[in-house]
């Protein structure tokens, strides 16, 4: 075969295999967008596991119609300019790859109003095929629906788990986007699920704290211990666990960088490492941890799915991790039984 440029619905169906692994990470772009648009409310509704239905709905700064055929477009972002921006990112989002991923493998309809608009509008993706804008009422704010997912790659459908097993997905990404905004409310409700509702709390501490125990649940917070620790210039700070109270799996444990919820394998070993006396191997203790730090210290642009960061110095964190965590266990009284000094 001669060597040709793939079309740009081919691209994006590509692009999608790393974006879009799954219903849980369409609940998590659309949420980041919401976010990123400044919205305090944000409501999600799922059927079937996410692959019938996700509906993500803000009150966010909303898009003009002019600019609907951009938002679907691959590599079209209002988040940065030039790759400068890259340095210290402060949004979610900022590859522009997300809706266009989505409208590749899905139905997608976007629908928005910015708030001072008297009109809203719509553009519909479906499989690739975009439509042209066309007036819609709409309230103040986006609202994104996505249907059928995966209807236009059936081998990435086959690669579902199920709709219990993928509800439960999209309910741990909401809890962990949700402790990263404490002020926002979140509702996530659906057929196939119970109804989640985080009422918003205060910009504070205490805020902070009231929404980790609607994510993680009232006796985590019964059962934790705050730390805040700084070197270097890198702050931690957030909520581990007591060893007693622990888990089987790793799930609960909830890490942030810049306020972005990250799954990062260096903060997961450091915090078993802070552990490793305490607990045995196949328990695991549950947390909240935010790590604070340069923007230009961190790289997120690792993967396109935003979830992987790298760190300029991984031992300068990992050494803040284990030395905060078991100075704040510490300071509650628990130590490991066998060692003397540290
Ligand atoms: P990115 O978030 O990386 O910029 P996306 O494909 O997720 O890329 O979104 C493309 C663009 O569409 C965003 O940069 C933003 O301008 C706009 N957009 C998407 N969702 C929303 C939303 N809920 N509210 C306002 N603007 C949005
Ligand atoms: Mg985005």
């Amino acid at each position: 075969m001669p060597i040709r440029l793939l079309s740009e619905t081919t691209i994006n169906q590509i692009a999608a295999g790393e974006v879009v692994e799954r219903p849980a990470s369409v609940v998590k772009e659309l949420v980041e967008n919401a976010l990123d648009a400044g919205a305090t409310r944000v409501e999600i509704a799922t059927a079937g596991g996410g692959l019938g239905l996700v509906r993500v709905s803000d009150n966010g700064g909303g898009i003009p119609p002019t600019e609907l055929p951009l938002a679907v477009s691959r590599h079209c972002t209002s988040k940065i300019e030039t790759s400068a921006s890259l340095d210290d990112i402060r949004t979610l989002g900022f590859r522009g790859e997300a809706l266009p991923s989505i409208g590749a493998v899905a139905r997608l309809s976007l629908r928005s109003r910015q708030p001072g608009a008297a009109e809203g509008a719509e553009i519909l993706v479906e499989g690739g095929a975009v439509s042209g804008v066309m007036p819609a009422p709409a309230n103040p704010g986006t609202v994104v629906e996505v249907r059928d997912l995966f209807f236009a790659t059936p081998a990435r459908l086959k690669f579902a788990k199920g709709e219990r097993a993928e509800s439960s997905a999209i309910t741990d990404a909401v809890r962990r986007i949700a402790v990263a905004f404490p002020q926002v409310r979140f509702t996530l409700s659906g057929t196939d699920r119970q109804t989640l509702d985080f009422l918003p709390q205060a910009a504070d501490e205490n805020g902070q704290l009231a929404r980790v125990a609607q994510a993680l649940g009232a006796e985590f917070k019964e059962n934790a211990v705050p730390l805040d620790a700084v070197r270097e210039g890198v702050r931690l700070s957030g909520h581990v666990s007591i060893p007693s109270f622990n888990r089987a799996n790793a799930l609960q444990q909830y890490f942030f960088v810049n306020g972005r919820p990250v799954r990062d394998r260096q903060l997961a070993s450091a915090l078993r490492a802070a552990y490793a006396d305490l607990l045995p191997r196949d328990r695991h203790p549950l947390a909240a941890l935010f790590v604070s730090i340069d923007g230009r210290d961190v790289d997120v642009n690792v993967h396109p799915a935003k979830a992987d960061v790298r760190f300029r110095d991984p031992g300068l964190v990992r050494g803040l991790l284990i030395g905060g965590v078991r100075e704040a266990l510490a300071q509650a009284g628990i130590r490991p039984a066998t060692s003397g000094a540290q």
